[in-house]
């Protein structure tokens, strides 16, 4: 057997692959920014929470399902929250609710766990007002005009995650220019509230009524339920500056430490058919949009096969070719019987692959490998390739041949749809042991009955792939 590695994750603090190596291994902890509920998250926002889904399977895997601790947290206090409410008529409450019960939807959907804890930025107000008033009694932060503002320069070593100078920060950011800000890079951590926005008294009593700036929110639920330096963060690149480096600055002045998290992770940006995704160019598309055409499956595994890192060009064609490989396997589950038992173990080699820093792609080849073997009936070879789509978070129980889908929703009779996937299976079962002759015989007999076979030869790997219709 291959000797186990240890997992190696690329963190960007350090902008290196590391090993990992957890505080606690009775209690690996990580955290993971989350939806903004106001809409249905796009295909965009579904990518951290697959990928880190991933990550979280494996820490699992590695330390057992009792000793990962993973918070992945809702926020629900937003501007644009506010906004969305105010234009539908509707109270935020509503439509918080409504978008998170959504997003709940949709991402299990796409085969992704619950997180251990999921806080929500609302059931945190007090925990967010601690923070504010510790980081004004260490002279981290200050009032002005009744918000309270994070100091930037009291903090010697601010921007070590995007490791750029304050400089460097003040000209590419678009930083909000306020003048009651005593430096322009110094951030809201409370802000006051008008008439009809969500308000709670301030902390400590000393600014005005108001709410959470989005940074304190993160701070605060991840020092909650992962103590004040914790294992694993994770988010969107977009969220490295300067949603991190602030939560970052937050947390270590108000904790006294050197870091927050000791290993960040940050994946790479979706964008659509080679375009950013915007509404204004039409190519916006919701995980809610996507699964009315394409099973949740098809949606993970195109995800998965692009290395969380790199950037992912989502198209059509993509998920047309993924979608033709989970037919094809399917069709192999189909005829091993869907052999997945309780105890089946993952296969060492996608185990191994995600370990390495989580590369998918590598392990997604080993798929294919296993599969390849399952047609060539290796024994065992179908309970371990099964189980490893299992762990990769497919729903391996769904996999079937194409034969049940699209053209058997037209076919009413039932004992027909089971005869003619059957005769399927049977004639591709022929034709691999190269036994053409029964193989005709079986496409001859269902003709005779009125039903067409259609062989089609996936241009990935050469593979037969049969369909059937009733001819007309
Ligand atoms: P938001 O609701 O905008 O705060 O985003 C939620 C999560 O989705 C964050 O981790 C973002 O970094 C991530 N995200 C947003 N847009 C994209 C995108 N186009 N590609 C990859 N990740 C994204
Ligand atoms: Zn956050």
């Amino acid at each position: 057997m291959a000797e186990a590695h240890s997992l190696m994750l690329y963190n960007t603090l350090t902008r290196r692959k590391e090993e990992f190596v957890p505080l606690d291994a009775q209690n690996v902890r990580m955290y993971v920014c989350g939806p903004t509920v106001y809409d249905y998250a796009h295909i965009g926002n579904a990518r951290p929470v697959v990928v880190f889904d991933v990550l979280f399977r494996l820490l699992r895997q590695m330390y057992g399902e009792k000793h990962v601790t993973y918070v992945r947290n809702i926020t629900d206090v937003d501007d644009k929250i506010n906004a969305r409410a105010a234009e539908e008529g509707i109270s935020i409450r509503e439509l918080t609710e409504r978008t998170a019960k959504q997003f709940h939807e949709d991402i299990k959907a796409l085969g992704v766990l619950p997180p251990t804890i999921e806080p929500r930025a609302t059931e945190h107000i007090e925990e967010m007002k601690a923070l504010i008033e510790e980081l004004i009694a260490s002279g981290h932060a200050y009032v002005a005009e009744g918000h309270v503002l994070f100091d930037v320069p009291s903090m010697p070593d601010y921007g070590k995650l995007s490791n750029r100078s304050l400089d460097e920060m003040a000209a590419g950011a678009r930083v909000e220019v306020a003048p009651y800000k005593k430096d322009p890079m110094d951030f809201v951590l409370w802000k006051p509230s008008k008439p009809g926005e969500p308000s709670w008294p301030s902390p400590g009593g000393i600014a005005e009524p108001g709410r959470p700036g989005w940074h304190i929110e993160c701070s605060a639920m991840a020092g909650k339920h992962l103590g004040d330096v914790f294992d694993i963060h994770g988010g969107g690149i977009d969220l490295v500056f300067p949603h991190h480096e602030n939560e970052i600055a937050q947390s270590r002045c108000a904790h006294g430490t050197d870091v927050m998290a000791r290993y960040w992770l940050h994946n790479g940006f979706l964008q659509v058919e080679g375009e950013k995704m915007s509404k204004s160019l039409g190519n916006f598309i919701t995980i809610h949009d996507l699964l009315k055409e394409w099973p949740g499956d098809v949606v993970r595994f195109n995800m998965l096969r692009t290395h969380y890192r790199q950037p992912i060009d989502w198209t059509r064609k993509g998920l047309e070719e993924s979608k033709a490989t989970l037919d094809r396997w399917g069709e192999i589950s189909d005829r091993v019987g869907g052999a997945l038992t309780k105890h089946a173990l993952p296969d060492i080699g996608v185990i191994e692959a995600l370990k390495d820093d989580l590369n998918t792609p590598l392990a997604i080849t080993r798929l294919h490998e296993l599969a390849k073997e399952c047609r060539s009936n290796a024994d065992g070879a179908a309970e371990t390739w099964l189980a490893s789509a299992a762990f990769l978070g497919f729903d391996v129980a769904r996999w079937h041949s194409p034969v049940q889908s699209a053209e058997l929703v037209e076919v009413t009779d039932p004992d027909l749809a089971h005869r003619v996937k059957s005769l399927v299976a049977q004639r591709g079962a022929a034709r691999k042991s190269k036994d053409f002759k029964e193989a005709d015989r079986i496409r001859d007999e269902l003709a005779a009955t009125g039903i067409v076979l259609k062989d089609t030869k996936d241009p990935a790997t050469g593979e037969i792939v049969t369909t059937w219709e009733l001819a007309r």
